[in-house]
């Protein structure tokens, strides 16, 4: 299987303004581009969170690594991340039970839950000082699920053993402040500096024998039944056992489908202010449409999101950046009065959407031994969790009990 032409992958501007993450510069990580060819265990294509947590795994089995970026480490959609780290699917589990049947969507909640331990575990292991938090979060009624249907999402979820439950009013306010009927509070969700924890990440992968290179642009895949050549802008050609196409919403144009949609989103951050915060300081978001979500920081700011338009078209998503964080200021104020809601820091990115909400993750059909991580949605982090282990069986040859989920459709 070969693929002609001089891109791999659709180019796109992945995002515009200042994340908060990024507020003293771009972070910082060794990388040269690949100036010779080379041989190597496992090629990926990608230095972001996605590829970063597949070097990782890689190299925790003692594959040899080389990572390839047109930009360089952490430039692409990373950064701009809110980084809300959430077993709870964009799809409620009433939701996607009805689309995709009990049994899997109960496993695909559980294999959430459990890749957020695994990020937790995993950034303790290493030291990784990326301001990573447990917290709780707090699911508020809206136009997708109203009170009654929010009680019985904390019923189904409880009933298969995740960490949620419906509180009413009184809870609601005093761990949060705000005034709404009730909410399901989930615990053992976390939060973290996205842009810090995957530079940390990528720190240690070179620590242990990784090979990093930006800006390298990846023009041609050759997959055979022995090994992939990956070939670079600059005529460089990479032979690895494996190839992982961690390329974010630059999608590989071999793995076009009509499931995935990428969309626009919009965040912005307030100044630090510690005294005016909810109580539990925990995430919080609407179950609602379009939605509004938010967090802190460390050092007390609030960092809120939503607004997603169909479209991921730069120009016309950058033009609606003043009036899109004027909405999410409305909505904020309306929910916290006591806050300030003055933006210190405003961002619009791409996004991803599924028709189910979950990522396409695993084998390429039709091109022997590559793989695709599409961590798509809300989750996107949770789900690059996900794909550096079901990569990381598949690349060893063990089957995974839920890759059938994530699946690309044959
Ligand atoms: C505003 C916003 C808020 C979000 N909030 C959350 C949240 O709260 N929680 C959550 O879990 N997720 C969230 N997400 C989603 C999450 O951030 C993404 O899923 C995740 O960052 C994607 O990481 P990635 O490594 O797959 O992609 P990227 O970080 O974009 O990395 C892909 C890399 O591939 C490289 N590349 C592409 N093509 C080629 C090529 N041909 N050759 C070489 N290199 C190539 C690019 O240069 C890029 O650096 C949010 C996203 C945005 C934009």
């Amino acid at each position: 299987m070969g693929e002609a032409g001089d891109q791999v992958t659709t180019r796109r501007d992945l995002r515009t303004g200042t994340p908060v993450w990024l507020r003293n510069g771009n972070v910082r990580v060794a990388s040269t581009p690949l100036v010779e060819d080379l041989a190597v265990e496992v090629a990926i294509v990608g230095a972001g969170v996605s590829g970063a947590l597949v070097a990782d795994a890689m190299l925790r089995c003692g594959k040899s690594v080389a990572v390839l970026d047109r930009r360089g480490p952490v430039l692409g959609s990373t950064p701009a991340s809110t980084a809300l780290l959430q077993f709870e699917l964009d799809q409620p589990l009433v939701h996607l039970t009805r689309k995709i049947g009990r049994e899997r969507a109960v496993r695909a909640y559980w294999r959430s839950a459990t890749a957020v331990d695994f990020l937790r575990g995993r950034i303790a292991d290493l030291g990784l000082r990326c301001g990573f938090r447990e917290t709780e979060s707090v699911y508020l009624p809206g136009d997708v699920l109203g009170v009654k249907e929010l009680a019985r999402e904390a019923r189904a979820r409880a009933s298969i053993g995740l960490r949620s439950r419906f509180i009413g009013a009184d809870e609601l306010r005093a761990s949060t402040g705000i005034e709404r009927p009730g909410a399901v509070l989930s615990s053992g969700v976390g939060q973290v500096d996205p842009a810090a924890l995957v530079a940390g990440l990528w720190r240690s992968a070179l620590s242990r024998g990784a090979r990093l290179h930006a800006p390298t642009e990846v023009v041609g895949i050759d997959s055979g039944r022995r090994h992939v050549t990956l070939t670079t802008a600059d005529g460089v050609a990479v032979r690895a056992g494996h190839a992982v196409f961690a390329t974010g919403y630059e999608l590989l144009k071999l793995a076009r489908s009509r499931r995935h949609e990428v969309v626009s989103t919009y965040a912005m951050a307030t100044a630090p202010q510690p005294q005016r915060l909810w109580p539990s300081r925990c995430l919080i978001w609407e179950a609602a449409e379009p939605y509004l979500y938010l967090r802190t920081t460390p050092d007390g700011r609030v960092v809120v999101g939503g607004e997603d338009v169909p479209f991921s078209d730069e120009g016309e998503r950058d033009a609606l950046l003043p009036t899109k964080i004027a909405a999410i200021r409305r909505k904020l104020a309306k929910l916290l009065p006591d806050l300030d809601t003055t933006p210190e820091f405003a961002w619009a990115g791409c996004f991803g959407q599924t028709t189910t909400g979950l990522p396409t993750i695993g084998a390429l059909p039709g091109a022997p031994r590559c793989f695709t991580v599409l961590g798509y949605g809300g989750n996107g982090i949770t789900f690059s969790a996900i794909a550096a282990q079901v990569i990381q069986r598949a690349v060893l040859g063990l089957p995974d009990p839920d890759a059938d989920l994530f699946a690309w459709a044959r």
